[in-house]
């Protein structure tokens, strides 16, 4: 039996080739639908095809959903939290054949795979933690006998539209939040990673339905924007958080600003480690090696802009070279391979547009550059010397493409890590704690997450994850995130026998 088919039936999936769409407890059970395939992209074969969600099937969909929503929203927050909690319970006994499901579909190395199930289960702990503090605060009336108060109530069923590239940890990001919340969750995966897709569906809603509780999560796989516009402009669903490209993320931000909608939008990044004079380069070298080349080049957060001080250019230049080198390629489940594929060809393809633009701007390959000549979609870890303001490098390629840049002053870096058009992660190694306050404070990076002496990938939960300007401005999985997924009420309750008026008005006798 291949690894696939065991991970599979660890996880209770007995047929992935037939039906797509769960709601209420129900998967639709057509087998006449066109198929999402499955690809595994070590090997670039089809390991299984999934029907995809019909437009009926997502009428149905949304009418459970908000049918459960009804219920689900009255029952106590602390409640919803328990339920979250047995669903970390099933979780932690299905990590090791989740990760390695998440190998499989995606191409991430075995620690990474087992790493995202860890980081929905650490969602899990978070969340059940949040449905005790789902706090509103009560303000001070200007009229006599009068209490004013702001509480927070669930906001109806959420549209989760994921990445390929975070394809279990992003929906928990969401799903668990939302469910604590009291909101139930309507999520349309990434059509290239639907395994995961149905094996996280099957994990949660087996306890959901123990508990009597079905419908709260639903799934909808396709690979038709057509559907997924019918989504994102239904406005049954108050709320749409969407992580993927720019160019989606600004169509989807449109269409669901026409309706008057909410979004979450966790868009492209186009991140920058900074290494000043005084950096600890062992530190720096390990943590640029992982940004860069972690996931295939795959990671919203992946290191793709390195400013070196001029002082240690090519001591660290020789040092990451010799790193690179050591990066073994190859399947993603075996033992001590480092990097495993790119997604599939169009992933490739992009790698190899990349590279040919880099050479007609003058750009100079230090390390890689080549697509391997081996089935699969994979390619070299690269490191190129290039310019910020060259279009390919302002531009996000999904790919394991270093730039590399000199600059002479911290105020230089800054400015240059700050002029790009989007604004996810940023990091800065350095021992000199002004230039760690500078690039913290309000006048350093512009990005949603700003890191000292850590590198710009591997967000712990716990903190607002996102960015600004075209990533997108949303926040999800720590702080207060969860509002997002709330509606805010404020109260006044007059308990006097007078009718005063705010401002001091007087109106009639
Ligand atoms: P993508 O934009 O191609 O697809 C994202 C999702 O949008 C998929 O589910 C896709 O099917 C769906 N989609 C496609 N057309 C749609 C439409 N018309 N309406 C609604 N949804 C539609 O992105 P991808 O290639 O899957 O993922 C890589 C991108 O995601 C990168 O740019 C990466 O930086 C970004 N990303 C961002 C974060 C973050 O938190 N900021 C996290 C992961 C990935």
């Amino acid at each position: 039996m291949s690894t696939f088919h065991t991970a599979l039936r660890d996880l209770g999936i007995q047929a992935v080739n037939s039906g797509g769409s769960t709601g209420a407890g129900w998967w639709s059970g057509r087998n006449d639908g066109t198929l999402v395939s499955s690809i595994n992209p070590s090997t670039g074969e089809q390991i299984a095809g999934v029907y995809s969600c019909s437009a009926e099937d997502y009428q149905r969909i949304v009418t459970d959903s908000l049918e459960a929503f009804r219920t689900w929203r009255l029952v106590p927050a602390p409640k919803r939290g328990e339920l979250v909690r047995l669903i970390g319970q099933a979780l932690r006994e299905k990590k090791d054949q989740l990760g390695t499901l998440v190998s499989l579909e995606v191409g991430k190395i075995k620690a990474e795979g087992d790493g995202e199930v860890q980081e929905m289960i650490d969602m899990t702990d978070f969340s059940v933690g949040q449905s005790r503090m789902l706090y509103g605060v009560t303000m001070q009336s200007e009229r006599p006998a009068h209490r004013m108060s702001e509480q927070w109530h669930p906001l109806g069923p959420v549209g989760v539209i994921t990445a390929f590239n975070f394809p279990v940890a992003v929906w928990a990001w969401n799903a668990f939040i939302a469910a604590i919340a009291g909101d139930t969750v309507i999520w349309k995966p990434s059509p290239k990673a639907p395994l995961c897709a149905v094996a996280v569906q099957q994990i949660c809603n087996r306890v959901m339905q123990q508990q009597g509780y079905p419908g709260i999560f639903s799934l909808c796989i396709t690979d038709q924007p057509a559907l997924a516009d019918q989504m994102v402009q239904d406005d049954r669903l108050p709320l749409i958080s969407f992580t993927g490209s720019v160019p989606v993320g600004r169509r989807v931000a449109a269409l669901v600003g026409q309706r008057l909608g909410r979004t979450l939008l966790e868009l492209s990044g186009n991140n920058a480690v900074i290494v000043d004079q005084t950096a600890d380069l062992d530190m720096a070298v390990r943590a640029i090696v992982f940004g860069a080349v972690g996931t295939a080049g795959q990671r919203c957060t992946t290191t793709r802009r390195l400013f070196i001080h001029e002082s240690r250019y090519e001591e660290l230049l020789g040092r990451l070279v010799k790193a690179y080198a050591q990066v073994r390629i190859g399947n993603p489940l075996e033992k001590d391979v480092l990097m495993g594929p790119l997604i599939d060809q169009v992933a490739v393809e992009c790698y190899r547009a990349a590279l040919d633009e880099i050479k007609k701007e003058g750009g100079e390959v230090l390390y890689g550059g080549h697509v391997l000549n081996r089935p699969g979609y994979f390619v070299e870890p690269t490191i190129v010397r290039a310019k910020n303001e060259w279009p390919i490098v302002q531009r996000e390629t999904f790919a394991p493409i270093l730039y590399v840049m000199p600059f002479q002053t911290i105020d230089e870096a800054i400015t240059l890590q700050n002029n790009v058009p989007q604004g996810l992660s940023s990091a800065i190694f350095s021992n000199d704690v002004r230039h760690g306050e500078q690039f913290v404070s309000a006048a350093g990076s512009d990005c949603g997450i700003a890191n000292v002496n850590i590198g710009t990938s591997g967000a712990e939960i716990g903190g607002a994850f996102g960015g600004e300007k075209d990533t997108g401005g949303g926040r999800e999985a720590g702080s207060d995130s969860w509002k997002a997924y709330m509606r805010r009420q404020t109260n006044t309750v007059n308990w006097g026998r007078e009718l005063p008026l705010a401002q001091g008005i007087k109106f009639g006798s």
